[in-house]
């Protein structure tokens, strides 16, 4: 079978690892991705063999840098079955009518409103549902994290209700324009947070509400989540229902990984590039169950833990697989995610 041919408009944090992974996929093909500047991230899509467009606005900047493009972002759209928008949120938008124009299935980020497409999307959640769909928004990094342990539970009771808090980077590591920051900053005017909305977008039956807290870090999300099910569980059924799911890993504070820097240093030392963790950390020791309540607390690495769900929601439009374990097998491998407990 022909290889999906996808295209990713912005290459920056999301894009440039959606792109990274799309080369991974032996069912895709990575046809191109619109830059709109001549930066050294420009420089790097080159050297790293990656066809770059560009705005016709553009074209001419890039001439004069010396950084060859293919085309404009109307070439590319040509070209493709499915442009992955990973434009900073709420630019994707603008985008829509010329992807639509272009007849292209697309794929947009957490940062787009949800009616931006037909479906909200997560792999362990309702990958079934955006079989076949023209388009799908990849719900946020905090959203992600929180959608895979709550279906993961949901798959061992019915959960009924969520309260969670979310501990929020200020920024990602390459946003200066967001720093210098020392400071912990409660959203009290905007309770709930929108995470638990957004979580209602791809389960619109859940009770959840969430609450947000901006902390000067760059590395990760921590999240403090309490979970009500319809029957009490086990301590040992929970821990067994995280340890097997795909895409999370049990991570232990008795081994060091005490925290967000201890997990990003060991995912250096496994050799992680940029050191993308794009499992779901829970903390094995903080799962804490009484009756049918369940704690925990997990940390996110925003920048990848959308990736595999990207891949994921590229299958699921062009139907590459028919269900969430086919595609879940294909994207893992590829990328090599870990799952069970952490280190080993
Ligand atoms: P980013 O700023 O790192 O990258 C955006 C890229 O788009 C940059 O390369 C920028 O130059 C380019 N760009 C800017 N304006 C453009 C335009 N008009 N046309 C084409 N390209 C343009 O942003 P990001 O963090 O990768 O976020 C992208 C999307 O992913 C957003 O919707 C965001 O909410 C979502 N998201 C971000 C994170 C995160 O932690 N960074 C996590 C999950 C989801």
């Amino acid at each position: 079978m022909a290889k999906v041919r996808v295209g990713v408009n912005g290459f920056g944090t999301i894009g440039k690892r959606v792109a990274e992974a799309v080369m991974l996929q032996p069912d895709m093909e990575l046809v191109g991705v619109v830059k709109t500047r001549p930066d050294y991230s420009a420089v790097y899509a080159v050297k790293r063999g990656i066809k770059l467009y560009t705005l016709s606005s553009s074209i001419e900047e890039f001439k004069k840098r010396g950084i060859e493009v293919a085309g404009t972002l109307e070439d590319l759209l040509n070209e493709v079955d499915v442009i992955v928008d990973a434009t900073p949120g709420g630019v994707g938008a603008s985008y829509k009518p010329v992807y639509e124009k272009a007849g292209v299935k697309m794929v947009f980020q957490g940062g787009e409103k949800p009616d931006i497409a037909e479906i909200s999307f997560s792999t362990l959640c309702n990958y079934e549902q955006a079989l076949g769909k023209k388009s799908v928004r990849v719900v946020s990094c905090n959203t992600t994290a929180l959608l895979r342990s709550i279906c993961t539970l949901n798959k061992l009771a019915p959960v009924k209700s969520v309260r969670a808090t979310i501990v929020r980077r200020a920024a990602d590591p390459k946003e200066t324009k967001r720093g210098p920051v020392n400071a912990i900053v409660p959203n009290p005017a905007r309770m709930p947070s929108h995470h638990g909305v957004d979580v209602q977008t791809v389960l619109p039956w859940l009770d959840i509400v969430t609450s947000a807290v901006v902390v000067p870090t760059t590395l990760m999300h921590v999240h403090t989540v309490y979970a009500r099910l319809e029957k009490s569980v086990a301590l040992e059924d929970v821990v067994e229902a995280f340890e097997k799911a795909p895409r999370i890993v049990l991570v232990s504070s008795e081994l060091g990984l005490k925290s967000t820097a201890d997990l990003v240093e060991y995912m250096r030392d496994i050799g992680r590039k940029r050191y993308d963790m794009p499992e779901l950390a829970i903390w094995v020791e903080s799962i804490t169950v009484r009756g049918n309540e369940v704690m925990w607390m997990q940390a996110v690495h925003q920048e990848s833990i959308v990736v595999p769900e990207n891949i994921d929601a590229i299958r699921a439009l062009m139907r590459l697989t028919s269900s969430a374990q086919e595609t879940i097998e294909i994207t893992d491998k590829t990328l090599g995610l870990l799952k069970g407990r952490l280190p080993g």
